[in-house]
């Protein structure tokens, strides 16, 4: 693996760095992102912030030509996303878009399904969302109970979602739902291109303890889809979720986002003269999950790089990242608590909300942990 990052990576991120300078408002922490990338004022300027990036092509560089990329490695995805989490995604959920939805349809989609999605993603048109989780269902997916039936021009959707962050003000969401008549089973599970402005589809906001305007349930009521709407096969979903969870795991760089807040507590504890003894010890403790993080996540890049097929090396980094994230957090909180209060710090407000529940969201740590066990070193359940 070369540690290195080549010129034209460098210019590369310095494209993106420019473009950052040049468009986030002077009070962007305090008044856009410090109640996360779901946040209505966030998301709005993300409509805007997101055409002019893919007005200089920083939207999916690392796509083919065809698809509105450029070929270039995915080293530069990577890039993109360590600046944008970094300043708070004012790209807001473009990025599930670019990270994992669009990847899925490249894959698995119609070439008609193709050419509608990949381009607007391209383009930086449209805001995804993701239908995955249920009351009832969470960890545990294949207990999933919305369903779809099959109608004559295509399928009727019935059931909820929750804790679908971004839905509120999205475009359209990758949506699950079983098959009516195919069995219970993970068999059955398929996948959905709905978009939120569809008859029958209802959202309703849930506030978190992390931060407002995040969450979401999503309710649907005889929602009538095309046969277009659904994503490879019938029965394919799970299928598809598996392939496309390595992207999903590991494509927000948040060991990044951690990385600059902990330069920046850093900075404020030495300023307050307190960076001494123990606090250090804490903040090197700190930096080394980050940096772990980072070095596991380009494993894993470096693999698909080399067309490595995915394996636990995604879940170990996904691991990491969470625990980057808890480790920063908890520094914070142990030596600037002040500084997450009102007025505060935007930055450290905007960091935490997502660090305390980056464990649970995009999959539980622990079941992190399992997938590593179970799946890759073959360790009996329950031991
Ligand atoms: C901020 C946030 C944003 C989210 N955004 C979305 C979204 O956009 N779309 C979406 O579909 N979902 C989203 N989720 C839901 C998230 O994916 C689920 O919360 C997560 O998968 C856990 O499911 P659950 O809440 O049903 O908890 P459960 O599945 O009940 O798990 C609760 C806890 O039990 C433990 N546990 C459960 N099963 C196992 C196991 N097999 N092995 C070991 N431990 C286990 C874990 O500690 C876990 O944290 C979001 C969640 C949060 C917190």
């Amino acid at each position: 693996m070369e540690f290195g990052w080549t010129e034209a990576q460098k210019a590369y991120r310095q494209q993106l760095v420019d473009v950052l300078e040049r468009e986030l408002p002077e009070d962007w922490w305090e008044n856009y992102a410090f109640d996360g990338p779901c946040h209505p004022k966030l998301m709005d300027f993300a409509r805007g912030f997101n055409l002019k990036l893919a007005a200089e092509g920083l939207v999916v560089p690392h796509w083919p030509e065809r698809y509105g990329g450029r070929d270039a490695e995915p080293w530069e995805h990577i890039i993109t996303s360590e600046e944008m989490w970094s300043n708070g995604e004012p790209r807001s959920s473009l990025y599930m878009g670019t990270n994992w939805a669009g990847p899925a349809i490249m894959v698995f989609g119609t070439e008609e399904q193709k050419r509608e999605h990949l381009l607007t993603l391209a383009r930086g048109e449209v805001l995804w969302c993701q239908g995955f989780s249920e009351p009832s269902a969470g960890t545990d997916l294949a207990a999933m109970s919305t369903r779809a039936t099959r109608t004559e021009t295509g399928y009727r959707l019935n059931g909820s979602k929750v804790w679908t962050s971004y839905a509120k003000h999205a475009d359209i969401c990758f949506m699950l739902a079983k098959i009516d008549d195919a069995g219970k089973s993970k068999g059955a599970v398929t996948c959905f291109l709905l978009p939120l402005d569809t008859p029958g589809v209802q959202v309703r906001s849930i506030t978190g303890i992390h931060m407002e305007d995040d969450l979401n349930e999503v309710f649907l009521t005889d929602v009538d889809l095309p046969e277009s709407a659904r994503l490879g096969g019938e029965g394919k979903g799970w299928e598809i979720v598996t392939a496309i969870i390595h992207n999903e795991r590991i494509g927000a760089a948040r060991y990044e986002y951690a990385r600059r807040a902990l330069d920046r507590a850093v900075m404020h504890v030495k300023q307050r003269g307190q960076f001494h003894g123990a606090v250090k010890g804490e903040a090197a403790r700190a930096l080394a999950a980050c940096e772990s993080a980072r070095m596991l996540t380009y494993l894993v890049i470096d693999g698909r790089v080399k067309g490595r097929e995915p394996g636990a090396d995604t879940f170990i980094a996904r691991y990491a990242i969470v625990m980057a994230d808890h480790a920063v957090a908890n520094f914070i909180t142990s030596h600037l608590p002040d500084l997450l209060v009102e007025p505060g710090d935007g930055m450290f407000r905007a960091f935490f909300g997502c660090a305390i529940v980056s464990g649970v969201a995009a999959g539980a740590a622990e079941v992190q942990l399992n997938m590593i066990s179970g799946r890759y070193l073959g360790l009996p359940r329950g031991a």
